[in-house]
């Protein structure tokens, strides 16, 4: 499905973000991601912002209004793992997962949702993670921030719902990234056994469903959490 309408995708300069980001630009959208470093892909207005800096992000949004009209779809990509187990976890650990994976989304929605308002408009996708709602040992940090954006969409979706905005969490599995490329084969190998599928998926297989989530066939989908987990996190 076609559309120009204007797009923000955190985080696309590599992984999840940038397959989510070409997605939108083969689709005739107008896309600009932010980037802390490298750039967008190709047809795409690169900006400079990192997620856990509030006014970064305000400059970030007003560059972007500028050049491309006021964003009504954004999406909360940007995200980190500081994997350790609790007893080793520091503060710093916790607190910069959380700034960035939580507050990120926080700061990047809050900005969105003023020009959202005043269309009476807008598509919220955060990314989340199936170890949100699955737990995973060694990642207290990193499933807290992701679980929690799902009753930021939900209470988002009871803020805004009814001013024609929509707030979903999509909610990957194991997606072959720069993220999961840190953990070694044996540990792969061991995941890949657990997930029904039997394989990780591309970025790309979560990007076609985000596109459709920012699409008008999900227009009246909202508080949902989609999972492209290749049937891990069932049921949960
Ligand atoms: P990558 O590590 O490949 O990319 C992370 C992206 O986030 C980069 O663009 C990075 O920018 C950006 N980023 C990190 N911190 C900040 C910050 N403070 N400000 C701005 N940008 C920042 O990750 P993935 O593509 O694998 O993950 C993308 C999202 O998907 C994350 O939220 C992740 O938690 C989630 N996810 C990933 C899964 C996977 O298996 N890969 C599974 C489930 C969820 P820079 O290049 O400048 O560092």
């Amino acid at each position: 499905m076609s559309s120009d309408r204007v797009v923000l995708v955190t985080g696309g300069n590599r992984g999840i973000g940038r397959a989510i980001a070409e997605r939108f630009v083969a689709q005739g959208y107008k896309v600009a991601v932010t980037a802390r470093s490298g750039e967008g892909p190709e047809g795409t207005l690169t900006v400079r912002a990192d997620v856990t800096d509030a006014a970064a992000v305000d400059a970030a949004f007003t560059e972007v209004e500028r050049a491309l009209g006021p964003v009504e779809i954004v999406v909360a990509n940007a995200g980190i793992t500081k994997d350790t187990l609790l007893l080793r976890m520091t503060e710093d650990d916790f607190d910069s997962v959380v700034a960035t994976n939580l507050g990120g989304a926080f700061r990047v929605v809050k900005r969105a949702s003023k020009g959202m308002l005043r269309a009476r408009w807008g598509r919220v996708i955060l990314i989340s993670s199936v170890v949100g709602l699955y737990g995973s040992a060694g990642q207290i940090n990193y499933a807290a921030s992701k679980s929690a954006l799902v009753g930021f969409a939900r209470s988002l979706t009871r803020e805004l719902g009814a001013r024609g905005i929509t707030a979903n969490v999509v909610a990957p599995g194991f997606i072959e990234t720069d993220m999961t490329a840190e953990l070694g084969d044996a540990t792969q190998a061991e995941y890949k056994k657990s997930i029904p599928a039997g394989r990780f998926a591309t970025a790309d297989e979560v990007a076609g469903v985000v596109t459709w989530m920012a699409s008008d066939d999900a227009a009246y989908i909202s508080g949902a959490v989609i999972p492209v987990d290749g049937g891990l996190g069932m049921g949960h």
